[in-house]
């Protein structure tokens, strides 16, 4: 990771599911910056379906990142209104998953084979 923005690293988060979500994590992105310019993946992966998505913002980043002070009571108040931000923004993104075909981004639904994959008819059916 040495030498990557902190953007480039978000955006490597992107591997860990299939194409078809990647329009959707981007806009995410977009989004999250607007609440939480800071803030930093610990995971993004697919389960049961729908996409899951672990970042810290607010408190939790700044404790991460090795703030030592407790904040600001001001501060803490911003905070808390950036982690409320980002996890509506997180939550409309998992259950937006369940309808985007995860492969290739078309309409979708989940599928229950060996496991549960939400995809579109075509993508169901080349599986
Ligand atoms: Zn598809």
């Amino acid at each position: 990771m040495v030498g990557q923005s902190q953007a480039s690293k978000r955006i490597c988060h992107l591997h860990g599911v299939g194409p078809g979500w990647h329009p959707l994590l981007l806009r995410l992105h977009e989004e999250l910056l607007t609440v939480s310019p800071g803030y930093s993946v610990q995971q993004v992966k697919e389960k049961y379906g729908t996409l899951r998505i672990y970042l810290l913002t607010g408190l939790l980043r700044h404790l991460h990142e090795g703030g030592d002070m407790w904040p600001e009571p001001h501060e803490a108040d911003r905070y808390k209104q950036e982690d409320d931000a980002a996890k509506l923004l997180v939550h409309a993104a998992e259950q937006e998953s369940a309808t985007i075909c995860e492969y290739c981004g078309n309409p979708g639904q989940a599928r229950e084979r060996f496991w549960i994959k939400t995809l579109c008819d075509d993508c169901n059916a080349c599986r």
